[in-house]
Parts: C-alpha cells; structure tokens; sequence
C-alpha cells in the first residue's frame, strides 16, 4: 500500500457533485485531490435548466440540443404541449459534461486520480485516510491510501462513503430508473421532435413515476422508472418505443441506475466527512431532477469543508445541508407531495396532464424549474391552482 502526503480535501466521486466540490475548493487554494472510478457513462436523461448552465458557467457547445417544449402525454393518449418560456431546457451527454467538468476541476488546481473507493481509515494521528484501488494501464490493481483533513463523499447513489460514516442508516428510497440511447429519427419523421421532451405518465410504462423521451441531437434518451418491485423497466421501456414509434430506432446503450428521493438526515459526521449529490440523497421528487441539486450540493460541500479547514470547527460542516435545505427544501416538500397525490394510478394522471394545460400551471412550473425559485410574482395564480388542483382531484373538472 502507497501512502502519500495529507491533502486538504480528497473528494470521492467525479460526477457533478465530486466535479464542482474539487473545482470549488481548488480556486479557494485548497490541495485537492478527486478520486473517481473509471470507466461507466453515468445513465441520465441529460436534462438542465437555465439557472445550472448560468450559475456553474457552462459552455454552449457542452449542449447537445435545446428542448424549446415539453409535451405531457396522458394515459387516454392525450398530449399537452407545454412550451418553454423565453428560453430553453439544456440537454447534455453525460460522457462529455462530466468529463469536462472533471478536467475544469484539474484546470483549476485539482489533482485527478482513477481508482475505487474502498473504505475510509484513521491514521494514528487521527487524520482520515480514502483507501482505494488504482489500476494503472495493464498491471495489477494497487492499494492506495490518500490522507485528507476533509473528505467529500459524491459517490452517488448507494454511496460507500454514506454506508462507511452511517452504517445501515444509508437506505434513502429510490426510483429505479432505465434507459435506452437510441439513434434519433429524422426531425419531423412519425412526429418525433428534436427540441422537444415527451414526459408520459402512463401506468404501462411507470406505476409509480414517469417514462420519458429527451432528444440528444443524433441521439434520444428513452427511459422509464419505478421504485415498485417486480416491475419490468426493460418491457416497459419496449413497450414505450414501440406506441411512440421508436421500436425501429438503432439501440446504442442500454443502463440503468437507482434515483434517490429523499435527503439523507445527515451529511456529515460531525468531524471531516461531509457528503454531497446523489451520495446525499438529494434528486428532486416527482422530476427526478438531479443534475442541478447535485452541484449546488457539492459548492455547498465545497464551502463547509474550506470553512472546516480555515477554522478547525467541525460544526461547519452542517452548514452544507442546513444552507442546502433552506434554499430548496420547500420545493422538494411540495414535489413529493405531487408525486404521492398524482403518480398513484392513471385516473389521477390523467387529470395531472389535463391540469397541465391551465396557462397558470405552464408558467409556475416552467419559472420554477428554469430559475429554481418558487415564484411570487402574478397574484392570485397560486390561489387559482390551488383551486383548480382541488376540482381536479375531487373529480369536479372535466379531463
Ligand atoms: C436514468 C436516469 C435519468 C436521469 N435523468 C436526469 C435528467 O434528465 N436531469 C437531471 O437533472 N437528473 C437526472 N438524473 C439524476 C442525475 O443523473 C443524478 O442526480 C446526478 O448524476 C447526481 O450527480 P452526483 O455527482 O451526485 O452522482 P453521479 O453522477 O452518480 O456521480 C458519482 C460519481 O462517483 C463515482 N463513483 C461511484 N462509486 C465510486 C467509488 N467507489 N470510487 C470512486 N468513484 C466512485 C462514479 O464513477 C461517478 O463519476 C437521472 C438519473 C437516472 C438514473
């Protein structure tokens, strides 16, 4: 086993989270080192809004296509378009954003090393020490242990790091979601359209969430997911492709990973680990969005680590979740709440769909996504939906 010197902060995990943690922390002067295993294209729809692609300073040309409409399409078949105001939902692939995002972190300061977390250790001192397997080129996997006064776990979903800190409290609730890449119809062929995203909520192809279709230029994403056991995401995804016309479509990938839905309760020990994204439990309900969560997570990390550092006071590293919760822990409260009221059975996802046309709807949920913020603005529409939504589920709106 090699030992090398003690880092700042060793960051497990190159996804958005790990990736933007590493970066931030490097500008801040820190010794970083980013910790991430090779060699897996992280299964994502590849969705991101306005407020990601601002506030992280990501370039155009990482955007494989531009989403200008939604269309929500229901059990009976029937289709909502909801278009995009002033703007556009960014679609990325994963293969290239994260690997830009990790190299940013490079750019920036960060040392990059390929190899899989094992398990965290104490030195004698008391410093914690990320043990891991490194495999250079042809030859054996090697042990390394890297010492760091800070550890950021964003592992993802099923974190080691989370299991090793919170032994058997790591169980967040997962969607399960599965995907296939398929090479995209011509725009306009069998009313495929390469700037729009199709949001189906149909019992067929998810119980209990949504199946969806998101364009990727040459490519589309074409995924469905269920947190219910026994439930065939590959036949329904089948089953989809082939009602939307996709069943003759070049298959390029197929995977699937889980989704988590709930914020761990802690994401730090009290002492030097702190945890972020995916890892965290942080995936917005009923979108399953978590691409944004997860970078605004790993900054979060990223600044009680350095506020770690600077003071030795270990309470910082609390202000990660606390800063965390109070700027979106509304919105997830009110997201789980839709997804329990209206992903139960095809009658309520009807009339979620048909809810969709009200040009109150379109406009709250397209600002709160783009902006991430709820929206005060147009008095009374909030009463109005709320009314609306009341006829909706005692049945007293027509569908
Ligand atoms: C099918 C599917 C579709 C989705 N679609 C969307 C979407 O359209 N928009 C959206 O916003 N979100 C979407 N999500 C959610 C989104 O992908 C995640 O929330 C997001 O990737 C979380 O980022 P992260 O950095 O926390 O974790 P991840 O992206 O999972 O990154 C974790 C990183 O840790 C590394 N790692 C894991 N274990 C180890 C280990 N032991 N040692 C070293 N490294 C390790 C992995 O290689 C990976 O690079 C989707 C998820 C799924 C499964």
């Amino acid at each position: 086993m090699t030992a090398s010197a003690i880092y700042d902060a060793v960051v497990v995990g190159g996804g958005p989270a790990g990736a933007t943690a590493a970066h931030d922390l490097a500008l801040r002067g820190r010794s970083v080192l980013l910790l991430d295993k090779a060699g897996r294209i992280k299964p994502c729809g590849g969705a991101i809004p306005p407020r990601l692609i601002r506030d992280f300073a990501i370039p155009d040309h990482l955007l494989a296509a531009k989403a200008r409409a939604a269309r929500m399409i229901a059990p009976s078949a029937k289709q909502v378009d909801m278009p995009v105001e002033g703007g556009f939902v960014g679609m990325v692939d994963r293969e290239v954003f994260d690997e830009w995002l990790r190299e940013r972190a490079r750019n920036a300061g960060a040392e990059r090393v390929q190899g899989q977390f094992e398990r965290l250790e104490r030195d004698d001192d008391g410093v914690s020490a990320v043990v891991c397997t490194v495999r250079e080129g042809d030859g054996p996997p090697t042990t390394r242990r890297f010492s760091a006064r800070a550890v950021i776990g964003a592992d993802g979903a099923r974190s080691r790091v989370a299991a090793s800190i919170f032994p058997g409290e790591d169980k967040t609730p997962c969607v399960f979601a599965y995907h296939e890449i398929i090479r995209s119809p011509a725009h306009g062929q069998g009313g495929f359209d390469s700037a729009r995203c199709d949001v189906v909520y149909d019992g067929r192809f998810s119980p209990d969430f949504y199946a969806w279709v998101f364009p990727h230029g040459d490519c589309s994403s074409v995924g469905v997911g269920s947190a219910r056991k026994g439930f065939s995401l590959r036949g329904a995804a089948a089953a989809l492709r082939r009602e939307l016309g996709l069943g003759g479509c070049e298959t390029i990938r197929t995977e699937g990973a889980p989704i988590p839905l709930r914020p761990l309760k802690r994401w730090d020990n009290g002492r030097d680990v702190v945890l972020a994204g995916d890892a965290a439990g942080v995936v917005a309900p009923a979108s399953g969005e978590g691409i944004y969560y997860a970078m605004v997570g790993g900054r979060e990390a990223a600044c009680a680590a350095d506020a770690l550092l600077a003071t030795g006071k270990a309470q910082a590293l609390a202000g990660a979740r606390r800063r965390f919760m109070k700027a979106h822990g509304q919105v997830f409260f009110i997201l789980g709440i839709m997804q329990h009221f209206w992903y139960r059975n095809d009658k309520r996802r009807e009339r979620f769909v048909a809810m969709c046309a009200d040009p109150d709807v379109q406009h709250l949920t397209w600002q709160a996504y783009m902006n991430k913020e709820l929206v005060k603005a147009k008095p009374g529409a909030h009463m109005r939906i709320f009314m609306k939504d009341m006829g909706h589920l005692l049945g007293m709106t027509p569908t």
